[in-house]
């Protein structure tokens, strides 16, 4: 790490010359350049003057003050200001521009959602209040749940769960307090290759040994495979539909028929609900527990971690085993909440909670903002658009790019390509990082492994056409570069404010600790 002098610039920044492209403070243009917060300052600085703590009354306590200064960075409030505000410049968000990560759903949030969310009552709501004075946070979360089981089909749902994963967990240990309460000990999930990595990481976590299903030629589960394996000891499968390669299991009622008449449920990853929301109901694919992740399909901002909300539909036979609280369809047709006083009565073979209190509550609110404000046709028409959007980057860039199930059908909500017939040397991560030169924030790659160097892109619904062919334009451009050998490719990117990093290293050997504060 170079030397930074008082103001915060290496000095190998000063050295502009005439006609370089380099510039005297390091900025290029408004492109601000940005130190490590511990670069800027020497510790022992203060933002704000404060008088020096009166230790007295605390002396018995000496033993717990610092023996030397915290190495805090010594920054005015101005300096910290610029300081986060100029890293959080150089960060690409969905506001900047698309978001064409394949599985991940990165749709536009609209501004209404966080409206509504910010509304004092639903914001400020304390987990911890009466049930009586947050009436209407738990009608908000009520009529979610019942739009979530008209949607899916489904007789009940869980809304605790905190995120995709966390919904999985949720369905598989549903799974196993059924089998428990058949006293049936069966330990095997069938996962199928094409699956996302969270459900064999989700079935292993529950206690259960995963065996793989292979995949067809055309991208869908292997139906032959998956029914010979079927037997006495299988707890179930999960599923995700439609699939990680974009397409539909078109099987999907068959494979469950099967997988019942041998005695296991049926797991769907539901984080794909956006290509068939309004359109397919999991409940009649004789699906048993379903979880939605509500920061993909019904908006609701995601990425940096969070926060996400994995809801869990069940089917009648395993809703009784569902968490607390839980939301059900009673006999007279209603969907009513069951909180956890009365679950001994109500609900008295729930396996328990998945969480405390009663979930994401921002996020149910845009959720619901979301699905109220377009309506059941305006959803029907979400995922029309998404897997419209998705079909046309396919076929637009099925003959640059390797395609490999585009003989497969229509896919759903995204486009799959693979890195064959790329020139000698020239892989999917050049297309990628050519991608970030271009001003797009790069697909997802390498995922899913059914495909040899993946490029998986999802434009969800929310881009237009015209934003589709300016990104579509520049992935072919990329492509014919990479298939013609042009060695810029290689070094990209060369535009950005840091070039290609040594990602193994990064994740590897991270530096998480400034070297200043050994001395410290
Ligand atoms: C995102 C995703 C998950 C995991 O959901 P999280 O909310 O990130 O935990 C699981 N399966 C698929 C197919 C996904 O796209």
């Amino acid at each position: 790490m170079s030397a930074v002098n008082a103001a915060g610039w290496r000095p190998e920044m000063g050295s502009a010359a005439a006609g370089s492209a380099e510039t005297t403070s390091g900025d290029k243009a408004l492109m601000l350049e940005e130190a490590l917060i511990f670069e800027l300052r020497e510790p022992g600085t203060c933002g704000v003057d404060i008088d020096a703590a009166d230790r007295g009354p605390v002396a018995g306590l000496a033993r717990f003050l610092r023996k030397a200064p915290a190495a805090l960075p010594g920054l005015s409030e101005p300096e910290t200001v610029r300081h986060y505000t100029r890293l959080s410049r150089q960060n690409y968000a969905i506001d900047l521009g698309p978001f064409p990560l394949g599985s991940c759903t990165m749709k536009h949030n609209p501004r209404l959602n966080e409206k509504v969310a910010r509304m004092p009552g639903f914001a400020d709501v304390h987990p911890l209040a009466p049930q009586q004075s947050a009436r209407g946070a738990l009608e908000v979360i009520n009529q979610l749940a019942f739009w979530l089981i008209e949607l899916t089909g489904m007789h009940g749902v869980a809304m605790s769960p905190k995120a995709g994963a966390h919904g999985e967990l949720c369905g598989v240990l549903c799974i196993k307090a059924a089998l428990e309460a058949r006293g049936e000990n069966r330990t095997v999930m069938l996962v199928p290759e094409s699956a996302h990595g969270t459900n064999p990481a989700t079935a292993a976590f529950a206690g259960f040994s995963i065996e793989s299903i292979p995949a067809t030629a055309d991208g869908r589960v292997d139906l032959a495979a998956l029914t010979a394996r079927l037997g006495p000891d299988v707890a179930g499968v999960m599923i995700t539909n439609p699939n990680t390669c974009g397409l539909f299991e078109r099987e999907m009622k068959t494979i469950s028929d099967a997988v019942h008449a041998a005695g296991g449920y049926v797991y769907c990853d539901g984080a794909n609900f956006n290509a068939i929301v309004g359109k397919v109901r999991p409940g009649d694919l004789g699906i048993d527990a379903m979880h939605i992740n509500l920061h993909k399909t019904f908006s609701t901002p995601h990425g940096g971690g969070g926060p996400g909300s994995g809801p869990v539909v069940l089917s009648k036979a395993l809703s009784p085993f569902g968490p607390l609280p839980y939301t059900a369809r009673m006999p007279d047709g209603t969907v009513r909440l069951i909180e956890e006083e009365d679950g001994a009565a109500e609900h008295p073979q729930s396996f328990g909670r998945m969480a405390a209190f009663h979930g994401q509550m921002g996020m149910f609110t845009r959720a619901l903002a979301y699905i109220l404000s377009h309506g059941a046709d305006g959803l029907a028409r979400v995922a029309e658009d998404a897997v419209l959007n998705a079909n046309y980057v396919l076929r637009s860039l099925e003959g640059e790019l390797e395609a490999p199930f585009a003989g497969s059908g229509p896919c759903m909500h995204e486009a799959l390509f693979s890195d064959a017939g790329l020139a000698e040397g020239f892989t999917t991560l050049d297309i990628a990082k050519g991608l970030i030169d271009e001003g797009f924030h790069p697909m997802t790659v390498y995922f899913p492994l059914v495909v040899h160097g993946a490029m998986l892109v999802e434009p969800t619904e929310t881009e237009s056409k015209a934003g589709l062919d300016r990104f579509i334009g520049s992935l072919r451009s990329l492509a014919r570069r990479a298939k013609q050998g042009d060695e810029g490719l290689k070094s990209a990117p060369h535009f950005a404010p840091r070039r290609r990093l040594d990602e193994t290293q990064a994740a590897r050997k991270p530096v998480l600790v400034w070297k200043g504060d050994a001395a410290a």
